[in-house]
């Protein structure tokens, strides 16, 4: 946990969000500011600045939960039309919120690359 953590706060449940899925390694919720008709977020419940921190801590059962799930929402809110899955790493590619989180983003056409 870090105290300072917007995401940590809201697996507290300190500040609210807009959850389909919670148990006790993953939380998942809606985007505050969605990029796209649907938009969560998958994050694992204890806390790791960076994808490097979450792999280090080698908790192997952890990451696979996190696949787990969302595969099972991209498939759930994508329908049969797909979704995409994006992790932004570190201040170059965009990451603004120190907790590892994947994106899941669905309900329409994607370009590729992405900007
Ligand atoms: P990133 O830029 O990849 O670090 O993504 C951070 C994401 O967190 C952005 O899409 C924000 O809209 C989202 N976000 C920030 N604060 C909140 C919040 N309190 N509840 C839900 N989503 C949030
Ligand atoms: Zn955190």
């Amino acid at each position: 946990m870090n105290d300072e953590c917007i995401f940590c706060k809201i697996v507290r449940k300190d500040v609210p969000a807009d959850e389909v899925f919670r148990d006790d390694d993953v939380l998942a919720f809606h985007d505050l500011n969605p990029q796209a008709p649907c938009h969560l977020l998958v994050i694992p419940t204890r806390h790791a600045a960076h994808l490097s921190d979450f792999v280090a801590s080698g908790d192997d059962r952890v990451a696979v939960r996190l696949m787990d799930i969302a595969s099972d929402l991209g498939t759930r809110f994508g329908e049969e039309k797909g979704y995409r899955i994006v992790v932004n790493e570190g201040a170059l590619a965009g990451q603004t919120v120190f907790h590892l989180h994947f994106h899941i983003l669905a309900g329409r056409r994607f370009s590729w690359p992405p900007g």
